[in-house]
């Protein structure tokens, strides 16, 4: 008889928008580590959809900062910008089943309604003021007619979401609450990080996601996008942050903990990937 579990398939999925960093680089080597035990597959996904920030050659320097450190993945590697027409198809679903809405409201519009500033990271939104979203019965505009609009989910308000993450344990959320309608295209033509990741998880059948702890509360919008496509949720394992000397979260300006400059700076990586390792197993046996 088949095996119906489905085989573990993990993916990295860097922004070529900087180098990679000591802290890219543990989350990566978690996640290959992960795949490699479950005797699974990893995929390498390329995710390219900020044309402000990306830049080509920090695609090869992903790749061969990846290379460096020792890990490998399937071929090929997946661009989201060559991905469009697989988005467009998402965002018809969710256009058609009524989870979407067109939003000509500016981030400006946003702030002074919500009349408070905005502490979140990049990739979490200030919460939408409900007295923004049009009525759940009105009509929609075709989509062909209207993908240089901003469009975005209507969230199920008043509900608790919940996963187990395999890091951090169990994790809730109040939509509404915790987060508001948020963006799943953009008006320039593309989708929202949180779109497109969930479609490409769900489309490319991971089973499990390793990421870094910054990403929780995407999780549960990309919770929602899977459940009004109709996919399962993979499995989330987010991977506490490296901090620097100051106990600050390193970001791609930390130039000084960049997988390059360590590399020049002849550092090996087999001693970097042993350290990861004797910390996780310093975790595990805390457990
Ligand atoms: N590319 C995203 C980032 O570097 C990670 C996306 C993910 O793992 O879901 O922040």
């Amino acid at each position: 008889m088949k095996n119906s579990v489905p085989l573990y398939r993990g993916r990295l999925a860097p922004s070529p928008t900087g180098h990679l960093h000591l802290g890219h680089a543990r989350t990566f080597w978690l996640a290959a580590e992960r795949a490699r035990a479950a005797g699974g597959a990893l995929l390498l996904r390329n995710d390219d959809l900020d044309a402000v920030r990306f830049h080509l050659d920090f695609v090869a320097a992903m790749i061969e900062d990846l290379h460096w450190l020792g890990l490998t993945w399937t071929a090929p590697m997946i661009s989201q910008s060559e991905r469009l027409p697989i988005y467009r198809a998402a965002l018809a679903r969710l256009h058609s089943a009524g989870h979407i809405f067109p939003c000509t409201r500016t981030r400006r519009d946003v702030l002074d309604a919500i009349g408070a500033p905005h502490e979140g990271g990049e990739n979490d939104e200030p919460i939408y003021p409900p007295q923004f979203r049009p009525p759940a019965d009105a009509a929609l505009p075709p989509l062909a007619d209207a993908l240089d609009v901003n469009w975005r989910f209507r969230v199920p308000d008043g509900e608790t979401l919940a996963f187990d993450d395999a890091a951090l344990g169990r994790q809730t959320a109040s939509v509404g609450r915790d987060f508001g309608d948020f963006l799943v295209w953009r008006k320039d033509g593309a989708p929202s990080y949180q779109f497109a990741c969930a479609v490409d998880d769900a489309d490319l059948g991971i089973t499990e996601v390793v990421r870094g702890a910054d990403l929780v509360k995407s999780t549960y919008r990309q919770l929602l996008i899977l459940r009004a496509l109709g996919a399962p949720a993979p499995r989330y394992y987010h991977a506490s942050l490296v901090l620097d000397e100051n106990g600050v979260r390193l970001a791609k300006r930390h130039d000084a903990l960049s997988l390059r400059t360590l590399r020049a700076r002849g550092v090996d990586p087999g001693t970097i990937i042993q350290k990861f390792s004797e910390e996780l197993t310093e975790v595990t046996e805390k457990d």
